[in-house]
């Protein structure tokens, strides 16, 4: 069994793949070949937003976006601790520091309340002056973008979705990628939608930005050819990703469905002494992880890998307490629910290609673990 099976989806699109790839090589038109256009287009519509501008991964798009809003030197933007690096790592990188907040710890999603308590806590840093807000949509579900924005516009915040596992998911009908004002995605290999490699993708409904970040991705460029209006940098997506991305964004609707599908029977065979982490109301996950709780989570995992069966823990070390971003980041206030999720949280094997048969198995090997532990 695999975490993530990416070898059965290949099966079932392996032609298609095939000729896709073979098209980009009779062209020849590796870079800014017609399928990035293409794929921008597609993605601007799937996802509801004004522009996508296609990049070289989910962390480059949170860069060149970061840039283009200005964002350096002296300024702070506001992330959970409880997420994948890359969300404070590209504020640390524009020479910006990230404040860490809270998260729910129902839900695991970017707690407004915390985020609330960290801006008032931004008087006694004077040093600094607070720029933003970056949401995560973590494990493929949307943070609460109302609650945000409505933040974010009280104190004059730009607000950022990062929308890197939950492409395909939706809150109140609108789509992931169109949550907040700007929004960035990735593709890497494991995420809902991956391809075969690094990629990214920036959505935002302001012409300006995304204009700017064109220009960015590939090394600044102005109008005319090769003449400059800014330092930017290489980091466009390649043709033959966006080639293959194009092939598995036309069965991304039924692997959704099917997503849904294997988490609600996930739902009904686990123990119940698992906590799922909860939805919140009017929210569809992509489900990039299928993820659970239990105070004792290391001797169920134990259990899962004497019987072979691949679990992950996202995440076990938030940033807050990892002593590079100690260094670069601030934490204002305490974190209790990023504190106690990071101890108690686990992944099971999730794809859209899980049979019933595995998802039975994965429940046995849970149950018969927990009942061995009531009797110790
Ligand atoms: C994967 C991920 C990223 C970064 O994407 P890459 O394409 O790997 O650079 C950013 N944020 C979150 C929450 C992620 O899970």
């Amino acid at each position: 069994m695999d975490f993530i099976d990416l070898k059965r989806q290949q099966q079932v699109l392996k032609d298609k793949l095939d000729q896709a790839i073979a098209r980009v090589l009779a062209h020849g038109r590796y870079i800014n070949g017609p399928e990035v256009a293409e794929l921008e287009e597609k993605l601007a519509s799937f996802a509801g937003a004004g522009h996508a501008v296609a990049v070289d991964s989910g962390t480059g798009a949170l860069e060149l976006l970061l840039e283009a809003l200005g964002c350096g030197s002296g300024d702070a933007v506001i992330v959970p601790s409880f997420t994948f690096a890359a969300t404070a790592e590209a504020v640390a990188s524009a020479g910006a520091t990230p404040l860490f907040a809270d998260v729910d710890p129902q839900t695991a999603l970017l707690d407004p309340a915390s985020v609330t308590a960290v801006i008032k806590q931004c008087s006694t840093m004077p040093d600094l002056k607070l720029r933003g807000i970056i949401g995560v949509d973590l494990f493929g579900q949307p943070a609460d973008y109302t609650a945000l924005s409505a933040l974010a516009r009280e104190y004059n915040l730009f607000l950022i979705e990062d929308a890197a596992q939950s492409i395909g998911a939706s809150d109140n009908g609108s789509n992931a990628g169109s949550l907040a004002p700007y929004a960035i995605t990735s593709f890497f290999p494991a995420k809902p939608l991956g391809g075969y490699g690094d990629g990214g993708m920036v959505f935002c409904n302001d012409k300006k930005t995304a204009r700017e970040i064109r220009s960015l991705r590939e090394h600044g460029r102005g109008e005319e050819r090769l003449s400059y209006t800014a330092i930017g940098t290489t980091a466009r997506l390649d043709t033959i990703q966006a080639a293959i991305l194009l092939e598995k964004l036309k069965i991304f609707a039924d692997e959704l469905e099917a997503r849904r599908r294997i988490a609600a029977r996930y739902r009904e065979l686990l123990p119940e002494q698992l906590l799922t982490l909860q939805q919140r109301d009017g929210t569809l996950s992509s489900w990039a992880q299928f993820t659970v709780c239990h105070p004792q989570r290391d001797k169920l995992l134990e259990a899962l890998q004497q019987a072979k069966i691949p679990a992950a823990v996202y995440y076990r070390k938030p940033l807050h307490v990892q002593p590079v971003y100690q260094k670069v980041g601030r934490t204002p206030l305490p974190l209790p629910a990023t504190e106690k999720l990071s101890k108690s949280v686990f992944s099971l094997p999730f794809h859209p290609y899980l049979q019933e048969s595995e998802q039975q198995l994965i429940a046995e090997t849970l149950q018969q673990a927990l009942k061995k532990m009531q009797l110790q």
